[in-house]
């Protein structure tokens, strides 16, 4: 899955996700990506967030929605990332044994961003005084690079 946020200069946020669907699914499977608050989710007030991976892992979180409820209480999009993600990552190990590899980045309406990964993750960020970057995530809160 490709997924985006974007923030434009009237302060609009949208997100979306562009996914080819899970490697040999099953017929008329449906995925997290076309799942609002699962694959995706965005209030243009809060900021957005988007899904990649393992969409029956995702799927039982609502991550995407999840980071953005947390960002609304006033967490910056990297905290989100990892209150939403990594305790969620350590309850369905405890609960099922294993986890599905899945990638979550996010941005707030003030153009932080912020990512959360249990894989080894390659994203890009960029603004209009930026040109696009692309950083490397390693599982873990705060593992990014450039
Ligand atoms: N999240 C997608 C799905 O489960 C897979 C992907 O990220 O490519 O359908």
């Amino acid at each position: 899955t490709v997924g985006m946020i974007s923030l434009d200069q009237q302060a609009s946020m949208a997100a979306g996700t562009s996914t080819s669907g899970l490697f040999m699914k099953k017929p008329g499977r449906t995925g997290d990506s076309a799942l609002s608050g699962s694959g995706f989710y965005v209030d243009s007030e809060i900021g957005g967030a988007a899904a990649t991976g393992l969409g029956e892992d995702l799927m039982k979180g609502c991550l995407s929605y999840e980071i953005v409820r947390l960002m609304g209480t006033g967490l910056t999009p990297q905290q989100a990332c990892d209150q939403a993600v990594y305790p969620f990552v350590e309850k369905l190990k405890k609960r099922y044994g294993k986890v599905g590899e899945f990638s979550l980045v996010a941005l707030n309406a003030q153009g932080q961003w912020g990512v959360a990964t249990n894989v080894e993750f390659t994203f890009s960020a960029g603004n209009e005084q930026q040109a696009p970057a692309i950083f490397m995530a390693n599982p873990g809160p705060d593992q990014t690079t450039i």
